[in-house]
C-alpha cells in the first residue's frame, strides 16, 4: 500500500460543491488501495480576507493573533473536506497544523517547520482514516499557532511527505501543470510531462510562478516527486523530480519571463576593495533583494556597476544606493524601471556549446536589444525592454522548438 500525500489549493476548495468533488478525487486515490493524506489551503480568497478584517480592527494587529487567525482559515477548509468524505462513507479525520505533529519556529508569519512529529498522523492512518491536515500552519516551542508565510500549505505538503517517507506529493490547484513558457502569454506553449528540480526552481526565481520554490527545494532536499496537476479535470500534471527522462529531444525544457524589472547603475565608480560591501550591505538590510549584478572590468581604476531589482523596489533601493554612491565617489546614479527578464532553461544546455549563440541571433534578428546578460549552469537570461518581452518568448519558443513535442 503506498502513501501519497496530496494538497489542494483555495481554488479547489472555494466553495462546497468544489470541496464534495475534491472529497470524491480523494476517495478514488483512497479507493485504488492508498493510504491518504491531504494538505488543505484555505477556502478561495479566504487568506485575504482575512488579512483584511484583521487591518480594519486595528492597523498594526499582533502578530500572534494575526497568525491565528489567519490559521482559521486552513482549519475551515479541513473540517469541511472531512465532512465531504464522511458523507460519502470514508473514514476521515481533520487534524490542524498543531495536532499533525508541525513544530516551528518563532517567527510569526513566516515561520519555518524545525521538525515534524508524525507519530498522529500514522496512528489515524493505521485506524484506516484518510488524514486530512490543515495547511500553513504550526506551533512554535510555546504551543502558539504560527503561520508559514503567504501559499505556504505547499511547504506543509512536501514537508509531510518527507516525514511519513511518501511515495509522491501531489499538488491539486486550477493551474494543471508546468508549461513551456506561460500559456497566458503564448496560448500554443506546451505542457511538460516532467522536469527537474533544477529546472524548476530555475524557472520560478525567474519569472515562473507556477509552484512556490520553498516547496520545490525541500522537495529536492528529501527527493521527494512533485506532482502539479489540476482538481478540475484528469489530464496528466507535469512530474516534477530529479532527473527528466531519457528521451527529451529538447535541451531548452522552457522560457521565462518576468515583467518587473528595474535597473540601478553607478557610473564611474572606483574600483578597490570594499565598494561592492558598502553598496550591497545596506540594500540588504533594507530589504531588497537584489537579482542580476554586473561589473565592467576598470579601465584606470574606474568601473560601472549595474544591477536589477524588482520595479517595485526601485524607489525604496534608490534610496540606500543614491547617497552610498555619492560617499564612495561615484560619478552618477541612475535609476530606470522599464525593463523586463526572458530566460531559457535546460539542464540539458549544460556541456552542450552553442546555447546562447543561438539566443542572442534570436534575438537579434527580432530586433531586440540585449541590455545585460547573465547565465547559470542550465540557464542564461537577458534583460531586455519591457514592451519586448512579449516578443522575445514568442521567438525564442520557436527558434527553440517548444511547440514540438518535448
Ligand atoms: N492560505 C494561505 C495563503 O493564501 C496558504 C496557502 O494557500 O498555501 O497564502
Ligand atoms: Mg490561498
Amino acid at each position: 500500500m503506498s502513501l501519497i500525500v496530496q494538497k489542494y489549493g483555495g481554488s479547489s476548495l472555494a466553495d462546497a460543491a468544489k470541496i464534495k468533488n475534491v472529497a470524491r478525487r480523494i476517495a478514488k486515490t483512497r479507493k485504488a488501495g492508498n493510504k491518504v493524506v491531504v494538505v488543505v489551503s484555505a477556502m478561495g480568497d479566504t487568506t485575504d480576507d482575512l488579512i483584511k478584517l484583521a487591518f480594519q480592527v486595528n492597523k498594526d494587529p499582533e502578530e500572534r493573533e494575526l497568525d491565528v487567525l489567519l490559521s482559521t482559515g486552513e482549519l475551515v477548509a479541513s473540517t469541511l473536506l472531512a465532512m465531504a468524505l464522511h458523507g460519502m462513507g470514508q473514514h476521515s479525520i481533520s487534524l490542524s497544523g498543531a495536532q499533525a505533529g508541525i513544530r516551528t519556529d518563532d517567527a510569526y508569519s513566516m515561520a519555518r517547520i524545525t521538525d515534524i512529529d508524525p507519530s498522529r498522523i500514522l496512528k489515524e492512518l493505521n485506524k484506516g482514516n484518510i488524514v486530512i491536515v490543515a495547511g500553513f500552519q504550526g506551533i512554535n516551542k510555546d504551543s502558539d499557532t504560527t503561520t508559514l508565510g503567504r501559499g505556504g500549505s505547499d511547504t506543509t505538503a512536501v514537508a509531510l511527505a518527507a516525514a511519513l517517507k511518501a511515495e509522491r506529493c501531489e499538488r491539486y490547484t486550477d493551474v494543471d501543470g508546468i508549461y513551456s513558457t506561460d500559456p497566458r502569454l503564448l496560448p500554443k506553449a506546451r505542457k511538460l510531462r516532467d522536469i527537474s528540480y533544477d529546472e524548476m526552481l530555475e524557472m520560478v526565481s525567474y519569472g515562473s510562478k507556477a509552484v512556490q520554490p520553498r516547496a520545490v527545494e525541500l522537495a529536492e532536499v528529501y527527493n521527494i516527486p512533485f506532482l502539479v496537476a489540476s482538481s478540475f479535470n484528469s489530464n496528466p500534471g507535469t512530474l516534477i523530480h530529479k532527473e527528466v527522462s531519457m528521451e527529451i529531444v529538447n535541451k531548452v525544457r522552457s522560457i521565462a519571463y518576468d515583467l518587473d524589472v528595474a535597473k540601478i547603475t553607478i557610473l564611474g565608480v572606483p574600483d578597490k576593495p570594499g565598494v561592492a560591501a558598502k553598496i550591497f550591505v545596506p540594500l540588504a538590510k533594507a530589504g531588497v533583494s537584489v537579482d542580476t549584478i554586473v561589473q565592467n572590468a576598470s579601465v584606470k581604476n574606474i568601473t560601472d556597476l549595474t544591477f536589477t531589482v524588482a520595479k517595485s523596489d526601485l524607489e525604496a533601493a534608490m534610496k540606500v544606493v543614491q547617497p552610498i554612491a555619492k560617499a564612495v565617489g561615484a560619478r552618477q546614479c541612475i535609476g530606470d524601471p522599464q525593463w523586463g527578464k526572458v530566460s531559457i532553461v535546460g539542464s540539458g544546455m549544460q556541456n552542450t556549446p552553442g546555447y546562447a549563440a543561438r539566443m542572442f541571433d534570436t534575438l537579434s534578428k527580432a530586433g531586440v536589444n540585449i541590455q545585460l546578460i547573465t547565465t547559470s549552469e542550465i540557464r542564461i537570461t537577458c534583460i531586455i525592454e519591457r514592451v519586448k518581452v512579449k516578443e522575445a518568448v514568442t521567438v525564442l519558443h520557436q527558434a527553440f522548438e517548444l511547440d514540438k513535442k518535448n
